[in-house]
């Protein structure tokens, strides 16, 4: 053979064998194809439930709180299916909520921090990108910043969740047919001028570094869009008609906590999870081809990082609101709706028992007025009577012990040496310590934790999801469902 025609040859075969490659790994990796299970069932109506750093404690807290309030179970823990459901990462045992997302969205492990990529780098498929392929609607819902990494893990693509302006963009040509959460300060401009409140009576002040105007700029792709405080109305009034793309974003940052809105004069002007959840079907439901609707109650893990009981109950109870939402519309639509209600991970090490008791005495949380990320965190300025006073208040905490005033007198002087437990004041640590030893609960860490997270699943399909499996495999089963239309 000639050198010419050996070089021909060689150039043809590694032709051949790039185009092989470029069939066998499309640009984005798909999860479902390794997934040898088979299913019929092909619900048109997909509802996608994550509550952020909901263990099983956190749900079972929120509904003995709940029976002993109203005397009803929490309606996700009446569904017929149940899973439970190992959360590592790809590069630890203990995940964050990048990774986390990205398994749930996409069938994939990843390295904490990163969102819908291979640790390589590579994208990966998310389920709402796929449905959209099906011409089915989608949506995302959150009381985080649309931003945050749940969310962002369904319909972005980066190697560092901080990146949250970039996550932004990425948004505007996602096709999500409705969004609606927080962090409005990722979509507008830096030079923003407006002195409008958000609904939450906070100042709204950009983090981007650029000056796109991103709220424009979703409505020349076609949304019609709602912010800040004067949005809130307009968003309750809409009424939504075929083919309308949302795009909503009330607050600065989060969603304020439930237990703050609760007690706040803002009370009737933020929009709850369950008030979102219920746009987000009339608004997704008019599409005869279904949707594909992910809602997240990501506060939960918040609180659960504070050690915040309270903060948690309130949460998990109004993420169960929109659960119970879906279920109304579950009950129209039996044959064609899936709910599957799940978790990424636990976080705060929660536990229902301390020291060598065998009671909870959850009257011990009712008291409670405010949360302890946005407000207890910021209570002290220095003078310890008045903080005494406010715990008080605002805690259900005026006959503490003279042991449990040591404590916080113990705690204040660290505070004032700057130190930090988990990131946080050791002052409102104690504090929400004492309170959670009152109802005689218990939390081991300030971060997430390894354990397994409980699933429930009712409709089209949903035997599919029970038993003990890993999260990956969770959104691997949704694959194969849309795989059928
Ligand atoms: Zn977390």
């Amino acid at each position: 053979m000639s050198n010419k025609r050996l070089f021909k040859k060689v150039l043809s075969f590694l032709f051949i064998t790039l185009l092989l490659v470029s069939i066998t790994f499309p640009n984005a990796i798909r999860a479902s194809g390794k997934n040898t299970l088979k299913v019929k069932e092909n619900p048109k109506y997909i509802f996608y439930f994550i509550g952020d750093g909901m263990g099983a404690a956190q749900r079972q807290l929120a509904e003995y709180y709940s029976k002993q309030n109203t005397g009803k179970k929490l309606t996700m823990n009446t569904l017929p299916i149940a899973g439970i459901n190992t959360t590592h990462s790809e590069n630890s045992l203990i995940t964050d909520s990048a990774a986390a997302g990205t398994a749930l969205a996409t069938g994939h492990k990843t390295k904490n921090g990163m969102l819908s990529k291979l640790p390589n780098g590579k994208d990966v498929k998310t389920l709402i990108e796929v449905a959209e392929e099906k011409d089915m609607s989608t949506g995302i819902i959150t009381t985080t910043r649309l931003t945050h990494a749940t969310p962002a893990a369904f319909a972005s693509h980066n190697v560092n969740r901080s990146n949250e302006n970039e996550i932004a963009v990425d948004y505007l040509d996602s096709g999500v047919d409705f969004f609606a959460g927080g962090g409005l300060r990722h979509f507008i401009p830096n030079n923003w001028t407006n002195d409008e409140k958000d609904a939450a009576d906070r100042t709204i002040k950009s983090k981007r570094e650029d000056d796109r105007n991103l709220l424009e700029e979703f409505k020349d792709n076609g949304y019609i869009t709602f912010y800040g405080k004067k949005g809130v109305k307009d968003f309750r009034d809409y009424k939504p008609k075929k083919d309308d793309k949302i795009f909503a974003s009330f607050t600065d940052s989060h969603m304020p906590y439930e237990v703050d809105r609760l007690n706040s004069l803002y009370k009737n002007n933020v929009p709850t999870l369950s008030q979102m959840t219920q746009k987000g079907i009339e608004t997704l439901s008019q599409n005869k081809k279904g949707f594909f609707l992910m809602v997240e109650g990501g506060r939960i893990d918040h609180a659960s990082h504070t050690n915040d009981a309270v903060g948690v109950i309130k949460e998990t109870i109004e993420f169960d609101n929109s659960v119970k939402i879906a279920y109304e519309f579950l009950k129209k639509y039996p044959k064609d709706t899936l709910i599957v209600v799940t978790a990424d991970h636990e976080t705060g090490g929660l536990s229902l028992g301390y020291d060598s008791n065998y009671f909870l005495k959850l009257d011990s949380l009712e008291n409670v007025k405010v949360s302890v990320e946005d407000n207890l965190l910021n209570s002290y300025k220095g003078d310890k009577e008045k903080f005494l006073n406010y715990i008080g208040e605002n805690f259900g905490l005026s006959n503490i012990t003279e042991q449990e005033k040591r404590e916080i007198q113990d705690s204040i002087d660290l505070h004032n040496k700057g130190v930090t437990w988990g990131g946080y004041s050791p002052l409102a640590m104690s504090v929400t310590h004492i309170l959670s030893r009152k109802a005689n609960i218990n939390w081991g860490t300030y971060a997430h934790t390894a354990t397994q997270v409980p699933l429930s699943a009712i409709g089209s399909g949903a035997e599919h999801l029970g038993g003990y499996k890993d999260n990956t495999e969770v959104s691997q089963v949704l694959f194969k469902f849309l795989d059928k239309k």
